[in-house]
C-alpha cells in the first residue's frame, strides 16, 4: 500500500540495463518525476561537439569549463510519446543525443569535473522536495547518497547490446552488433574506472539483474522494494 510520503528513487546501473525503461515506468506507477541523467551527459556532449570542444576524441576540458555557462539543458513534456525531451537552449535534442556518435562522446565528457559539478547541482535542485526516480552511473553514491531506495541495475553485456541495437534499429539507425557491444563495452569501462564519481554499487543498494526479468517483472520486483521502503517509513519520523 502507498503512503502519501514521497521517496527518492536512485538508480544506477551500466549503459543499456534497461534503468531509463524502469524508471520511468516507476515514476508512472507512483506518480512521481523522471529524470535521465545520462541525457543531460548527452547534451553537454552533443554541445561541444558542434562547438569542435572535442579533438580526436580528446575534450578540451578548458574551453569547455568556459563553455559551460552557455549550456542551459532542460526537460519538457512530450505527449504524443509522454516523455519528457530533452532541450538543449531551447532546441529538441532528444532524437540527436541518441545517435551513435555522442554515444562515443559522451563517457569522456562525463569525466570532466566542472561538467560533473554543474549537472550534479541541478539534478539535486530538480529532486530536492522528493518524489522522483533518477537513473545513472552516480545517483546512489554522489547525487542522491540518502535517498530512501536505491537500485542496481545489470545485464549481460550481449544482452544490453542486443537491447539497444533492438531501440536504434526501431529508429532506423544503422547500427551493428559488434558496433554497439564495443561501445557499450568503452563506456562501462571509462565510466567505471573515472577518478570523478565512478559507477559504483553502494553498500546500500539492491541489486537487479535484468537478463532474464520482462520489464513488467522489473517494475514488480521494484514496487515490492518501494513498498518495503515505505512500510519502514510509518514507523520512523525522520523518514
Ligand atoms: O544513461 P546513458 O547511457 O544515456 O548515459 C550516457 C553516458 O553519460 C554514460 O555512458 C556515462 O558516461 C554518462 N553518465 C554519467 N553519469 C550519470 C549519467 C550518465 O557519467 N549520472
Amino acid at each position: 500500500m502507498y503512503t502519501d510520503k514521497k521517496i527518492t528513487i536512485a538508480i544506477d546501473g551500466y549503459s543499456s540495463c534497461g534503468k531509463s525503461t524502469l524508471a520511468k515506468a516507476l515514476a508512472k506507477r507512483l506518480g512521481y518525476i523522471f529524470i535521465d541523467s545520462g541525457a543531460m551527459y548527452r547534451g553537454v556532449a552533443l554541445y561541444c561537439m558542434r562547438h569542435q570542444l572535442i579533438l580526436d576524441g580528446i575534450p578540451l576540458t578548458d574551453q569547455i569549463e568556459t563553455a559551460l555557462s552557455k549550456i542551459k539543458l532542460s526537460f519538457i513534456y512530450n505527449a504524443s510519446t509522454e516523455k519528457h525531451d530533452l532541450y538543449l537552449n531551447d532546441e529538441n535534442v532528444e532524437e540527436l543525443i541518441r545517435m551513435p556518435d555522442v554515444a562515443s562522446n559522451v563517457s569522456p565528457i562525463a569525466t570532466i569535473k566542472c561538467v560533473r559539478e554543474k549537472l550534479v547541482a541541478e539534478q539535486q535542485k530538480m529532486g530536492e522536495f522528493g518524489g522522483i526516480v533518477m537513473d545513472g552511473r552516480d545517483i546512489g553514491s554522489v547525487v542522491f547518497p540518502n535517498a530512501e531506495l536505491k537500485l542496481f541495475v545489470t545485464a549481460s553485456p550481449e544482452i544490453r547490446a542486443e537491447r539497444r541495437l533492438k531501440e536504434l534499429t526501431q529508429k532506423g539507425i544503422p547500427a551493428t552488433f559488434k558496433d554497439v557491444l564495443a561501445n557499450l563495452k568503452e563506456r562501462d569501462l571509462i565510466d567505471s574506472t573515472r577518478i570523478e564519481s565512478p559507477l559504483i554499487q553502494t553498500k546500500d543498494a539492491l541489486f537487479i539483474d535484468t537478463s532474464n526479468l520482462t520489464p513488467e517483472g522489473q517494475l514488480k520486483l521494484s514496487l515490492k522494494f518501494v513498498n518495503q521502503v515505505l512500510e519502514n517509513c510509518k514507523d520512523k519520523t525522520n523518514c
